[in-house]
């Protein structure tokens, strides 16, 4: 309906044709256009607005508009579309730019690494004037005692070379991690005054092939520039495993290395100061060629500490903190059998932050005993509350403790815990390693055959008190550690009816190479079937030793679980006064 100007005019019923009647009319004063939008704004003349919409690009309304003379005009606010839209663009450059410098940053880092790894030589190694001395070291006097003769011909060559004694270039020190090997090639260099030049294996081996040997032939240079000094390089199997093995293609960047080791090893003169103390813990992956005379062909163990070692370390790192005449360091070199010299000076630190949190002047036992739990249980979770899977648990933990008892013996319980640890256990008795076995390394057929009865003695357990059907899959880890020990018992060591045989698929081969390529042949189904039956008969077996044990001792059984469900903690203190009358062994 065209535009009637006795009507007010309502946005809602005005129409393409209303507009188009308006202009024929002469109604309407002027038009505002906005550029990609497809709507104007119309002024008519008498003073209204009305936004109507229209055809993108509409030529008959300019047409029509034109002819009648309106004013047209088109909205400046594409100007702040523009501004809008370059700032998007802006943006998204700005976005690129970055982009690219970021990439271009990474590939240069990647280059310099590349292609100047020369340039940053000196940090590969440190070379360092250091204090300790063999004091520091405590507990493997074997390994000290050994090494002396290496200080004294630092001390004075002249003696020995006098004599015609030659020294050896390379001594491989071998140990589980934390035992003092490095702690020991510095004392060398400590006492004897020398320069100490130390390096990780790992960090010869670089991005590309050629570093790894390069940077061996830098870290001769520099000793024999430093000599007399010692050359210290951890973790030497990292470079220094077998060569020639493994499938697809192996590591040549490592075997270049390996080899310029070796030559380098050859190419310094015996006598000539520089002495190469290489540590690992796998001395049996290593390379052959490395441990040949006039390499590495002395060999130093450095063993975990027994209990007099224990305590000594134990006292060299309490020396700097203030430790309370209560408490007796032989005690706690009884409680931390398997500890080596790395972990009990971790245990003497946490011991010193408990003691700091409970504002105490000196480190006592109890701050000894929290800083040993955290470590060996993790840090305690929530309490538990009561309920019957913590009864269950509770008979789980003490049959365990139980089975230990009459296996090991009472002193083999440290301590039973319901308190469950964030991340780890839920409960969990812990048994004392077996220090013999620890310290001799031989692992006889009773030790395994124990070791599989305790690993069951909570599902054992949970059959006497709750009968077999209603047995919980609680004791998963359990069985999965048994049948381990099992299968190692039958295939490895000849511990079983199989005879003494080895069926065991080698998994010390460090390549996997190695046993594809000689074909190696696999086990007969026969035997397959054979090693299975073994394992279950020996885990069966066991298992009843340990339903045979709790039955005995049922009462004591019930009486512990119920102290556990109360206390939720039993000490061995606490455990060998509750046991020690009752146990029927
Ligand atoms: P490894 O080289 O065998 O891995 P480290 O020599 O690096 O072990 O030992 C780490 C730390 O543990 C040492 O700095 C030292 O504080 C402590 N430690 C290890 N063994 C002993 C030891 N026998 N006597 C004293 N402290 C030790």
């Amino acid at each position: 309906m065209p535009f009637n100007s006795n009507f007010p005019y309502s946005e809602s019923n005005s129409s393409y044709s209303d507009l188009l009647l308006d202009i024929d009319y002469g109604n309407v004063e002027s038009i505002l256009f906005y550029p990609r939008r497809r709507e104007v704004d119309v002024l008519y003349k008498n003073g209204e607005t009305a936004k109507i919409p229209i055809l993108y690009n509409d030529q008959l309304i300019l047409r029509k508009a034109t002819e009648s003379n309106l004013t047209l005009t088109i909205n400046n606010s594409n100007r702040d579309m523009a501004i809008a839209e370059s700032a998007v663009t802006f943006g998204l450059l700005l976005i690129f730019i970055t982009g690219f410098l970021v990439i271009l940053r990474g590939t240069s880092k990647i280059a310099s690494k590349a292609f100047g790894f020369g340039k940053s030589r000196a940090k590969f190694f440190t070379i360092e004037e250091v204090e300790t001395r063999f004091d520091d070291v405590a507990g493997v006097p074997e390994a000290a005692e050994e090494l002396k003769e290496i200080i004294e011909f630092l001390k004075r060559p002249q003696k020995l070379l006098d004599l015609g004694a030659t020294v050896p270039k390379g001594v491989l020190l071998i140990g589980p991690p934390g035992t003092g090997k490095t702690l020991l090639a510095k004392a060398i260099a400590g006492e004897s005054g020398v320069p100490f030049i130390s390096i990780a294996a790992s960090e010869f081996v670089e991005l590309f092939v050629g570093v790894g040997a390069s940077r061996v032939r830098d870290l001769f240079q520099k000793a024999s520039q430093k000599s007399p000094c010692i050359v210290f390089i951890d973790e030497i199997d990292s470079i220094g495993r077998q060569r020639g093995s493994g499938i697809g293609g192996g590591n040549d960047e490592r075997e270049q290395t390996l080899n310029q080791l070796l030559t380098e090893l050859d190419g310094f003169a015996e006598n000539s100061g520089v002495i190469v103390l290489a540590a690992t813990n796998r001395p049996d992956i290593l390379d052959s060629a490395l441990l040949r005379p006039g390499r590495f062909d002395r060999k130093i163990e450095v063993m975990l500490p027994d209990r007099n070692g224990r305590k000594k370390i134990l006292s060299v790192h309490s020396l700097t903190k203030p430790l309370s005449s209560n408490v007796d360091l032989n005690f706690w070199a009884a409680r931390t059998i398997g500890f080596s010299g790395a972990e009990l000076e971790n245990l003497l630190n946490e011991s010193a932050i408990h003691c700091a949190r409970s504002k105490s002047k000196e480190i006592k036992n109890e701050h000894i005993e929290d800083a040993l739990e955290k470590i060996t249980l993790g840090i305690r979770s929530s309490k538990l509350v009561n309920s019957n899977s913590k009864k269950l648990r509770a008979y789980n933990e003490v049959g365990r403790a139980l089975v230990s008892s009459v296996r090991n013996g009472i002193k083999s319980i440290d301590k039973i815990t319901l308190l469950p640890r964030i991340g780890s256990y839920t409960a969990v008795t812990l048994i004392a390693p077996d220090e013999e076995v620890l310290n001799s390394g031989l692992i006889s057929k009773k030790h395994l055959l124990t070791k599989i009865e305790i690993a069951l003695a909570g599902r054992a357990a949970e059959t006497v008190v709750f009968g077999f059907r209603e047995i919980t899959q609680y004791a998963e880890n359990d069985l999965k550690y048994a049948t381990a020990i099992a299968k190692e018992m039958v295939t490895k060591y000849g511990f079983s009816l199989m005879g003494p045989v080895n069926n065991s698929q080698n998994d010390n081969e460090v390549f996997l190479g190695n046993s594809l390529l000689r074909n190696k042949s696999l086990i007969a189904d026969k035997t397959a079937k054979q090693i299975d039956k073994e394992i279950m008969d020996i885990s069966k077996k066991a298992l009843n030793n340990s339903i045979n044990i709790i039955t005995n001792n049922r009462s004591l059984l019930d009486k512990l679980a119920d102290i556990l469900v109360i206390e939720e903690t039993i000490d061995n203190k606490r455990f060998s006064e509750i046991v020690s009358t009752s146990l029927k062994v």
